[in-house]
């Protein structure tokens, strides 16, 4: 009797073809066999090459590999090489991304130097000009990525969606003998003025390798829908992401569920989550979150991961909890350090557990794995390392003595 198989859940694979965005010696590939890149984006003046600069580096600290700013001024676009220069003079090679709208043609023509320290150009087909103007402006920017051989993110929006494309499109669908919802126009036309924008490009001499298309909306059925159709109709690059996906909870819930949905068909080469950050909170905490979202579908690895069980009724205290996040925090911290002297140190997987209902079998799955005494149970934690049982801690200290172990293992 052939024995029943369990579908594997591994993430599908979409061919896509490969964009490189370059800095110096430093090359981020989009696409293709690339791992889906992490981006995002600054929120200071880009006129203040200083602040941007900082902020920069802490979110390619953070692990975000492409940095976006803003160019809206001819100001902002004689700042952007000074902040290339600080970058460079700390260290960080990230690559930047300039994002424009409705003046981007002229900026990118008269502040050439502006355009070389860019190593990839956002452009929005819905904000690039009206009637005649369209065309030109739009070739103004795509001769100046072919110039200096940069990748192009045709970035549809549907906040700032081609207004007379919308229009003739839902005009045409009105006099369909069957027509289609209105929502189904919208995606139609998002999807639409990202290709046909791609499609100008090419015939004005972009490589279509250096595209990058996204259409970004805010809702995530609508994402899903509207990626989906992309992916089924071009081999573009894609950089995914939810637009405003809103504050905290909210915007990470959404984002994890239409990104992990997107991701685990394959679709999706560069990811960016939009949070609206919390007064006081890092405006790294985005890069933090989609790397998590990579990490738990199995895409990439960035950090040890710390398993840990809710509690319940049968936890004695909430030191098992404080010692999960101890551990947690403490691993993440050290990693800048520990990634280049310890390869692989991201693959990592550490279990702390409230009782031995769980705890040992958890362990055992882990690396090193501890579980704290739970109500009832003898005043000991036993350790598990390599799924073997290797120790058992007892008394004030097993907190300290269990850092300790995480940190003998790893330098071993
Ligand atoms: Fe509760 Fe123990 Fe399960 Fe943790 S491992 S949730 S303490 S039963």
């Amino acid at each position: 009797e052939t024995p029943a198989t369990i579908p594997s859940a591994a993430p599908l694979a979409r061919r896509s073809r490969q964009a490189r965005a370059v800095w110096g010696n430093r090359v981020v590939t989009i696409g293709g066999d690339a791992p889906v890149r992490l981006q995002s984006m600054t929120n200071t003046d880009t006129t203040d090459v200083i602040g941007t600069a900082i902020q920069v580096k802490e979110l390619a600290q953070a692990g975000s590999e492409l940095v976006r700013i803003t160019v809206n001024t001819p100001e902002a676009a004689e700042a952007v090489p000074h902040i290339r220069e600080q970058l460079d003079r700390m260290g960080i090679d990230v690559p930047l991304v300039g994002d424009f709208h409705y003046n981007g043609h002229r900026l990118l023509t008269e502040y050439p130097a502006m355009a070389q320290a860019l190593s990839k150009y956002r452009i929005n087909p819905g904000n690039v000009g009206k009637g005649d103007k369209r065309d030109r402006q739009f070739a103004m920017m795509v001769e100046a990525a072919c110039r200096w051989n940069k990748v192009v993110r045709i970035g549809v929006n549907w906040g700032s969606l081609d207004q007379e494309l919308l229009a003739s499109m839902m005009d045409e669908n009105a006099h369909r003998a069957q027509p289609l919802d209105g929502k189904q126009v919208m995606y139609e036309a998002l999807v639409q003025s990202a290709l046909s924008s791609a499609s100008a490009a090419r015939e004005l001499g972009l490589d279509p390798n250096q595209i990058v298309i996204s259409c970004k909306v805010s809702g995530v059925q609508d994402l899903i829908s509207v990626y989906r159709g992309l992916a089924q109709r071009c081999d573009y690059a894609l950089h995914l992401g939810l637009t405003e996906a809103g504050m905290a909870t909210k915007g990470t819930v959404a984002s994890s569920v239409a990104l992990g949905i997107l991701l685990q068909e394959g679709i999706g080469d560069t990811i960016r989550v939009s949070l609206t950050p919390q007064p006081g909170e890092a405006r790294t905490q985005e890069v933090v979150v989609a790397g998590e979202i990579l990490q738990s579908l199995g895409l990439r690895t960035f950090n040890p991961s710390v398993t840990a069980c809710p509690g319940c009724g049968r936890t004695t205290s909430t030191t098992f909890q404080e010692l999960a996040k101890q551990i947690d925090d403490f691993l993440r911290a050290q990693m800048p350090v520990w990634k280049s002297r310890y390869p692989g140190v991201e693959n990592l997987k550490v279990a702390v557990m409230g009782c031995i209902v769980n705890g040992p079998g958890e362990s055992k799955h882990a690396d090193i794995g501890i579980s704290l005494p739970g109500n009832g149970e003898a005043p000991a934690a036993p350790v598990f390392i390599d799924g073997e049982k290797a120790l058992t801690l007892r008394g004030e200290g097993i907190a300290q003595e269990f850092h300790k172990i995480v940190e003998d293992y790893i330098e071993r």
